[in-house]
């Protein structure tokens, strides 16, 4: 049988985990998950199961275990690990920094220690668009200054980068790509995945699909006086297939030796949408009504920022494809899956 890449997906039950480990199979890799259930549940591999037709392998382990994550690396032969393992509750981050901390550092020194004390070579890891805060000029480049990060939860992603590139230009067997997520939305067409947040939602699309399955009773709309066309924030809303398949360009990329030993890519769609576009788009592809009132600016919300996405296009060959009517039809799809409305 013909010998198929290895990946160590960390934190792939999650929301975008797991979308990225039914792409991987789907790209003819072999898949490990590796999660603690900590924000997600088994559900989310099951899904990928179905979706795949593949008995993906799957290992309850805590990435800050060191000890139980020396012995995954003893158990699998991958040679690229993805590392999604991380909390990503920006308030919660605030009011416990080091629950943060202690997590999202501590699961991605392991994984970077163990990879070089194992001679694996091809780190990805999930970073952000927020480790651009509010940019002095948009589209952001990679080559946009990072902004001091005004949370806990930017910090680690700032930290992590860094870790990452001085770990490969230290260490001659590593090699790392960090990709810069704008906002991941959506979930798979098949509605067997998809984002699960616990308790109230955050994120804007959830908060949405919520209130139109009506468990939430109004979406706020954080600010409509902000210096933008409609008045409310911008935002890159990136498909979450479409960024699930850029960790698979980005991890063949490393795979083929191509481009520098530590790279950093933006993705996203190169397009700003405002909170009310989305709104409005959500309602009319889907015939739903979502009830929803303007309310005072959320503290630490950046007026605006988008990518430019022309490195990873140029360099990965990816770009992003689903549009936003299809994406917002998949977030709703997904939410009556859920609910059981179906
Ligand atoms: P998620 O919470 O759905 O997935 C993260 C997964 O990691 C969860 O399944 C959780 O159980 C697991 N996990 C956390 N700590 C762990 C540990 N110590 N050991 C093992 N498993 C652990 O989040 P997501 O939205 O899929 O995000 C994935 C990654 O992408 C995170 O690093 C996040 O910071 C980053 N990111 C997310 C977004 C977004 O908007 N969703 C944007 C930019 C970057
Ligand atoms: N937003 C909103 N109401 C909500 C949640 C979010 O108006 O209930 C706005 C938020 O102010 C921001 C945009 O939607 O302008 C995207 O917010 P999200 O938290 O999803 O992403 P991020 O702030 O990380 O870009």
């Amino acid at each position: 049988m013909e010998n198929k890449h290895c990946v160590l997906v960390s934190g792939g039950a999650g929301y975008i985990g797991s979308h990225t480990a039914v792409e991987l199979v789907e790209a003819g890799f072999d898949v490990v998950i590796a999660d603690n259930l900590s924000n997600s549940d088994i559900s989310a591999v099951e899904g990928v199961r179905r979706i795949t037709g593949v008995d993906v392998q799957f290992v309850d382990v805590d990435c800050c275990d060191r000890a139980a994550f020396d012995r995954l690396f003893d158990d699998y032969g991958f040679d690229s690990a993805i590392h999604f393992a991380a909390y990503k509750a920006v308030g919660e981050s605030v009011s416990d920094p080091m629950k943060y901390y202690r997590n999202n550092l501590g699961s991605f020194m392991n994984l970077v220690d163990l990879m070089r004390a194992h001679g694996r070579r091809n780190i990805l890891f999930s970073s952000s668009a927020t480790v651009y805060g509010e940019a002095d000029t948009l589209p952001v480049t990679e080559l946009s200054p990072r902004k001091p990060a005004t949370s806990p939860y930017g910090n680690t992603k700032q930290m992590c980068e860094d870790i990452l590139r001085d770990s490969v230009k230290a260490y001659d067997s590593l090699r790392g790509i960090a990709l810069r997520y704008f906002n991941p939305i959506g979930a798979h067409p098949s509605a067997l995945i998809g984002e699960l947040p616990r308790g109230v939602p955050q994120n804007l699309v959830p908060y949405i699909t919520q209130t139109a399955a009506g468990i939430r009773e109004c979406l706020s709309i954080f600010g409509n006086d902000y210096p933008t066309p409609d008045g409310s924030c911008l935002r890159d809303y990136i498909d979450i297939v479409d960024l699930a398949k850029a960790h698979v360009a980005a991890l063949r990329r490393m795979i083929g030796g191509g481009g520098e030993r530590y790279e950093v890519f933006n993705i996203g769609t190169g397009r700003p949408v405002s909170v009310f576009e989305l709104v409005e788009t959500f309602e009319r592809v889907n015939g739903v009504s979502v009830n929803r009132k303007v309310a005072p600016r959320r503290a630490g919300d950046v007026v605006a920022v988008w990518a430019d996405t022309s490195l990873a296009n140029r360099e990965l060959g990816w770009r992003a494809e689903r549009s936003l009517d299809d994406t917002l039809r998949s977030a709703w799809a997904w939410e009556k899956h859920v609910r059981g409305m179906e």
